[in-house]
């Protein structure tokens, strides 16, 4: 007979989780006990001690954070769903500082109110050229902030070929009517030339021309799509501002990470367009932004405009965020120290020792445990994710565990363990890609692992319990 709450609030190691959490949250803590008891989704606990455990064990689920920091050995580098780039140690510092006050939007010099849209705009001027910029939440923010700033209340103009769907919730189509805008297609999915947008223009109310960077995904065989730098013509001929939503902020050359050419966001200021949207999380490295860069007037426009004030970063993003740019000051070494970029360039031998190195160490943490886990390290391939490079596969070495049957309980053992390790699954075996592990937590990868090995060895592999 399992005793009741009022009997369980009574018990001495009861009155020590009340001193600590108050007696409201711990008796519905033990409702929940109880509760789990009677619905068999709890084991019936042998005596006292068994159900002090279980209390103790929901107080410390229901005490974890809903957002937690997680082990991505997915071996996607800007794995959206995982909090997209990891940030340098320099922009982490920075975010810490400015948890406190700051000068948001306070002149030190002067002594008098200042502008909070002043930050970061002296470094993305430096590292892309243009003559002013503009930070926000997010690059649909700065999209959708561009287009209803330019084109409320009249056409924009896009190509057939770049009415795309980026993921989560962002269709170029609906952000163009969230914008207040009408969408005015042009040309064909696979061709758009110089001439559809002239007529799009000729037929009136153009408020301005969007063009898209198909980031996610790729076209090929008879294609053909116009030049920026007509487009930058064929605008200043008709007074049609030009708006480029390049999606990913690389700033350094793609190239040199071993990856296919990108465009960048100082090619398109070359080129002469009046705003260029990017995002700041995305191959830039840093935290959470949308960056709009352009001409002064383009620029004043958007930022006079009253969705830029709900669309505002707040001073912990513009702190990374000024601390990630100005890493890129100096390009010998920005590879190294924007952690996204390094991990994007990492050689596969390193990454193999890396992998021999956890798999030593596991095996270092008992007798059996790498042949419990069928752990071996095997070639496979790297993503950058986040929506950018589609076709590039970066090769990579990884351990590959033999979960057979057992691979979805096997995720579920490295999902609990704490901090969670993220892995995923590969023609019925576990891989886990070391690309996107910092070297520093390579150990948490091998506890995880001798963990999952132990429970393996002693039958329980697959019994993930509560969590
Ligand atoms: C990623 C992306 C966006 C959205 O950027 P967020 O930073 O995710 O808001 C918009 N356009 C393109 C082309 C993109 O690649």
């Amino acid at each position: 007979m399992i005793p009741g709450v009022d009997r369980l609030l009574s018990r001495p190691w009861c009155h020590e989780l009340i001193a600590a959490y108050g007696r409201p949250w711990i008796t519905d803590r033990l409702r929940a006990v109880l509760e789990d008891i009677r619905a068999g989704r709890a084991p019936v606990p042998s005596g006292d001690e068994g159900l002090a455990a279980l209390v103790n064990a929901e107080v410390t689920r229901a005490l974890s954070p809903s957002l937690r920091r997680v082990v991505n050995a997915t071996g996607v580098v800007l794995h959206t769903n995982l909090g997209r780039a990891p940030l340098a140690t320099e922009a982490r510092r920075a975010m810490t500082a400015a948890a406190g006050y700051g000068n948001v939007e306070f002149d030190l010099d002067s002594g008098a109110r200042g502008s909070r849209y002043e930050h970061c705009v002296h470094l993305i001027r430096e590292l892309t050229g243009a003559e002013d910029a503009l930070a926000v939440n997010n690059n649909a923010g700065a999209v959708a902030l561009a287009l209803t700033a330019f084109a409320s209340g009249r056409g924009v103009a896009v190509s057939h070929g770049e009415l795309v769907e980026i993921g989560g919730g962002f269709r170029i189509p609906e952000v163009v009517e969230a914008a207040g805008a009408r969408l005015v297609t042009v040309g064909t999915t696979n061709r758009t030339r110089r001439g559809d947008y002239e007529r799009a223009i000729a037929a009136g109310d153009v408020g301005a021309i969007l063009k898209v960077h198909r980031s996610n995904f790729s076209i090929s065989g008879f294609t053909e799509e116009t030049e920026l730098e007509e487009l930058v013509a064929l605008g200043s001929a008709s007074g049609t501002p030009v708006i480029h939503d390049l999606g990913s902020g690389l700033l350094v050359d793609a190239g040199a990470l071993g990856l296919p050419r990108e465009p960048t966001p100082g090619a398109s200021v070359a080129a002469g367009v009046d705003l260029v949207a990017f995002s700041g999380d995305k191959l830039l490295g840093g935290p959470q932004a949308g960056l709009l860069a352009g001409t002064s007037a383009a620029v004043a426009r958007a930022r006079a405009h009253p969705l830029c004030r709900a669309l505002r970063c707040d001073k912990v993003t513009l702190a990374g965020l000024e601390a990630t740019l100005a890493l890129y000051r100096d390009p010998d070494r920005v590879r190294e120290r924007i952690p996204a970029l390094r991990m994007i360039s990492a050689p596969r031998e390193e990454l193999m020792r890396r992998a021999e190195a956890v798999l030593a160490a596991v095996a270092g943490r008992g007798a059996g445990l790498r042949r419990a886990l069928r752990a071996e390290v095997v070639a496979g391939e790297s993503l950058v994710g986040g929506g950018t490079f589609p076709d590039a596969r970066i090769p990579s070495a990884m351990i590959s565990l033999g979960a057979g049957e057992e691979a979805e309980r096997w995720l579920a053992r490295l999902r609990a363990h704490s901090p969670p390790v993220i892995a995923r699954r590969r023609k019925g075996r576990i891989v886990l890609d070391l690309r996107t592990v910092a070297p520093e937590e390579d150990g948490v990868v091998a506890a995880a692992l001798a963990a999952l090995g132990e429970a393996i060895r002693a039958g329980a592999g697959g019994g993930g319990g509560r969590d």
